[in-house]
C-alpha cells in the first residue's frame, strides 16, 4: 500500500499550462524528493495528488484505483505545509486529535492513536500546552502529528522546514528520516534545499517549467546530470 502512479498528470490554469504532463511511478515505501524553481508546478503537483485541484488531463493512481474524481479525505493521503496553521486556542493534544473528531473518533480511540503519535514525535510532555509555548521544530512536529494520526499510506510534504532556522532544519531532516523508516509509508517531499534533497531522497524528481527534467538516485543526479539544468540544481558543478 502506498504505490502512486501519475500518468500524464496536466493542470492548466487558463491558458496557461503549469504542470506539463507529468508521468511517474513511487514505489511504496520510497522517500520521493521534488525539487525544481519557485513556479515550476511543485505545489500544484502535490495539490492534485492529495486532491486538492482538480486535473486538467491525465490520471492519478494509487494502489491501482485511480482517484481523480475520489475526494481528498478518502484517498489515504496526509499533506503538511510550510505554513503549518496550529490553531492558538487548542493544546496540541487537541491540534493533533483535529481529524479525529471531524472523523466522529470515540474518546477512547482519539487518545490512543495521539498518545502514539505524541510518542512518535516526542511530544508527550507538551501534549497540555497550547502551539504558542512551543519552538518553531516543536510546533512543526505538531503539525506532523496531526498528519500521522490518520496513519496515510502516503505524506505529502510542502517545503514543510523553509520556516525554520538552519540548525531546527538539520535536527528535523534527521527526524524525518528516523520518521519515514519508523512509518515506512510513501512520502513525496518538496523542497529547494539542494541538502535536504541529497541527504533525505530514495529518488530525487527535478522539475522545469512544468515537466519532468530527471528522475534518479541523489548521487546518479549528481555524477550524471543529463541536461545543463539539472546540473545547475543539483549536479556536480565540475
Ligand atoms: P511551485 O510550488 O513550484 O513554486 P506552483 O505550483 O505554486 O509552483 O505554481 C506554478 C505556477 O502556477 C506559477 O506560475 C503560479 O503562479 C501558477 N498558479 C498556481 N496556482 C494557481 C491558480 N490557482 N491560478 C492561476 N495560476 C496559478
Ligand atoms: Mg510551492
Amino acid at each position: 500500500m502506498g504505490q502512486l502512479s501519475l500518468q500524464t498528470v496536466t493542470k492548466s490554469f487558463g491558458t496557461i499550462d503549469v504542470v506539463k504532463g507529468v508521468s511517474l511511478d513511487v514505489v511504496e515505501g520510497e522517500f520521493m524528493v521534488f525539487v525544481g524553481p519557485s513556479g515550476c508546478g511543485k505545489s500544484t503537483l502535490l495539490r492534485m495528488i492529495a486532491g486538492l485541484e482538480h486535473t486538467t488531463a491525465g490520471d492519478i493512481v494509487i494502489d491501482g484505483v485511480r482517484v481523480n474524481d475520489m475526494a481528498p479525505v478518502d484517498r489515504g493521503i496526509a499533506m503538511v505545509f510550510q505554513s503549518y496553521a496550529l490553531y492558538p486556542h487548542m493544546t496540541v493534544f487537541e491540534n493533533i486529535a483535529f481529524p479525529l473528531r471531524v472523523e466522529g473518533l470515540a474518546e477512547a480511540q482519539v487518545r490512543d492513536k495521539v498518545g502514539a503519535a505524541a510518542r512518535i514525535l516526542h511530544l508527550e510532555d507538551r501534549l497540555q500546552q497550547k502551539p504558542g509555548n512551543l519552538s518553531g521544530g516543536q510546533r512543526q512536529r505538531v503539525a506532523i502529528g496531526r498528519a500521522i494520526v490518520r496513519a496515510p499510506e502516503i505524506f505529502l510534504f510542502d517545503e514543510p522546514l523553509s520556516n525554520l532556522d538552519a540548525a531546527l532544519r538539520a535536527d528535523m531532516r534527521i527526524e524525518l528520516t528516523r520518521l519515514h523508516k519508523q512509518l515506512g509509508a510513501t512520502m513525496i517531499y518538496v523542497t529547494h534545499d539542494q541538502i535536504e534533497a541529497m541527504t533525505m531522497a530514495d529518488r530525487i524528481v527535478v522539475l522545469h517549467d512544468g515537466y519532468i527534467a530527471q528522475v534518479g538516485a541523489p548521487l546518479e543526479l549528481y555524477h550524471t546530470p543529463q541536461t545543463l539544468f539539472v546540473a545547475g540544481f543539483i549536479g556536480n558543478p565540475r
